[in-house]
């Protein structure tokens, strides 16, 4: 029976990711498929909605701007600090990736984008911020989510 792709379904999936230049980003192609629980929140939302509907063995391609993927680059992420913030690191170079908390104890990531004598530049924003995301899906299975999976808002 085919099931329509809807809340509290398990959706298994193969994925590739480009850039709007046709760059792979990331791919679960040569590994296992990405599993999700629809309704879950488990993925980014433009994705979640092109799915709806869907059924087992769909391949289908979708384009996902910002705001419906990991959201616009937000400046207020992006700060100049000074290199005594590291305490305890001797070498600090742009590419490093650091895990802060912030002052509501939320975790953090940010990555080192410049550095200029004591002055580290970093940038906090996801790192597909502010891009336009394009998707190539094969959906691989969709089930029932067990009354675990769906307590949990995940798949097992
Ligand atoms: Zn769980």
């Amino acid at each position: 029976m085919t099931q329509p792709i809807g809340n509290d379904l398990v959706v298994t999936m193969h994925y590739t990711l480009k850039d709007d230049d046709g760059n792979i980003l990331d791919s679960s192609e040569g590994s296992d498929p990405l599993a999700y629980l629809h309704g879950g929140g488990n993925i980014i939302p433009g994705l979640e909605k092109a799915l709806a509907g869907r059924v087992e063995g769909d391949s289908l391609q979708v384009k996902v701007e910002p705001a419906e993927g990991y959201g616009e680059v937000e400046q207020s992420l992006i700060q100049t600090i000074k290199r005594e913030a590291f305490d305890g690191i001797d070498s600090i170079e742009a590419g490093m990736e650091f895990e802060a908390e912030s002052s509501d104890n939320e975790v953090q990531n940010f990555v080192v984008t410049e550095v200029q004598g004591d002055d580290i530049m970093i940038d906090a924003n996801h790192p597909l911020a502010g891009m336009r995301l394009n998707f190539d899906i094969k959906v691989v299975e969709v089930r029932k989510a067990t009354t675990e999976e769906t307590s949990h808002g995940h798949p097992h």
